[in-house]
């Protein structure tokens, strides 16, 4: 398959160069944030390609965003620590007034301001986003937020947090409405962001909302209709997470491969085993497998179609694909692979994230169960 994107796959390789395994086992270690990296992508003007030229970007499709996350993740590297930066906003721009779009968009495309928070999860809702709490209630030209957020990353990097918020109580009938989208400055009054340490450096923390005045004009879209509006990006991100997995997986298969031609057992290389062989080759073909659905689902995407399950499906078979390939890897460096010299043990605890969030394999096999196939709705 022909890659897309070439020139920009070109840069991003020479840009993802100069931070090698060393420069991400550090900050692993310490649980740091990229700031040097993020520096760098955001003056190249990675992180602007969604935005349109009009706001100062580079107005280029999802595919183009793709393709970058995509070969951070192949270098070694992980995206996780921006690749918000490139798509939160599409809500802005999909459903923010003509004001809005003036005021935050053409910031955001010069990185003076950073939109890469989303605050949509909380412990008690889980999965299911309807039973959220946290709630916006109008006073004159002003909204009065409290609530508490759970695995909100970047936060601590960010300037502004897209919030979903009740601002009507919750209808058995229509479970969805009554969800409204905010725009949220994250220095206001009252907002207490505490960091949570996780098995991967991802920057994810608890935020606290506490009697936090959000100013009405920050209101995106219509009051009421913020779960709707988020939806359209919730499946861009699917895609695009879907392409970090083909990075991690493609990562895998490369080195899995270099490691079982060179290292010696038995007087030959490990590699001239099929029991080695195979599941490397099996890897291979899945990923390969997951990026042609990847390509699929942008298509249509490109092309205004509806693109949401083939999200979904992209999303679980890739995040699949770089788990087992994750597998074999770690497997085929013996006890090497759990060196932090490696690199393959950091890379194996961050690919497992993403079966798990932005959403999780049971849910997506839910919505195909019964979306697509008809199967009686379980919830
Ligand atoms: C590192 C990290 C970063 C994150 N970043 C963000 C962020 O920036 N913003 C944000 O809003 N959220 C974020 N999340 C939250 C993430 O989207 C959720 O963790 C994820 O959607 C799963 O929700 P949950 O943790 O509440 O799991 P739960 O809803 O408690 O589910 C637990 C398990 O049960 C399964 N399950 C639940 N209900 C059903 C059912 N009816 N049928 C079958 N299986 C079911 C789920 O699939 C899951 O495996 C992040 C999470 C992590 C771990």
């Amino acid at each position: 398959m022909a890659e897309t994107f070439p020139e920009i796959r070109d840069a991003m390789r020479k840009l993802c160069a100069g931070f090698p395994g060393v420069y991400w086992r550090a900050l692993d270690r310490e649980r740091a944030y990229p700031g040097e990296f993020v520096r760098a992508l955001t003056e190249a003007g990675f992180l602007s390609v969604l935005i349109p030229e009009e706001y100062g970007g580079s107005g280029l499709p999802l595919g183009a965003a793709a393709a970058i996350l995509e070969e951070i993740h192949r270098s070694g590297g992980n995206g996780a620590a921006c690749h918000a930066q490139m798509y939160t906003m599409g809500v802005v721009l999909k459903h923010g007034s003509a004001d809005q779009k003036q005021a935050y968009l053409p910031r955001i495309a010069a990185g003076e301001l950073r939109l890469q928070a989303f605050g949509v999860t909380e412990e008690a809702a889980g999965t299911d986003t309807t039973r959220i709490e946290t709630s916006a209630r109008r006073d004159g030209d002003r909204y009065i937020v409290n609530g508490r957020k759970l695995w909100i990353s970047r936060a601590e990097h960010s300037d502004l947090m897209v919030l979903l918020a009740r601002t009507a109580p919750r209808d058995e009938e229509k479970p969805s409405a009554g969800l409204s989208v905010f725009l949220v400055d994250l220095k206001s009054k009252g907002i207490e962001v505490r960091p949570v340490r996780t098995m991967l450096n991802h920057a994810t923390t608890e935020i606290f909302l506490d009697g936090v005045e959000v100013p009405a004009e920050n209101l995106i879209g219509t009051e009421g209709q913020g779960f709707r509006h988020i939806l359209d990006g919730m499946n861009a991100e699917r895609i695009l997470i879907a392409a970090e997995s083909l990075g991690d997986g493609r990562f895998f298969v490369e080195r899995a491969s270099e490691y079982a031609k060179s290292r010696e057992v038995f007087g030959r290389p490990i590699g001239q085993n099929q029991g080695v062989q195979f599941p490397i080759a099996r890897a291979y073909v899945q990923v390969e497998a997951a990026a042609r659905m990847v390509e699929h689902a942008l298509s249509l995407e490109a092309e205004g179609e509806a693109f949401g399950t083939e999200a979904n499906l992209a999303k679980l078979v890739a995040s699949e694909a770089a788990w087992f390939a994750a597998d074999v890897c770690l497997q085929t460096h013996g006890g090497a692979g759990f060196a932090e010299d490696y690199d393959i043990e950091r890379k194996f605890r961050e690919a497992r994230l993403y079966q798990t969030a932005p959403i999780s394999t049971n849910l997506i096999l839910s919505h195909v169960a019964t979306q697509v196939l008809g199967l009686p709705k379980s919830f």
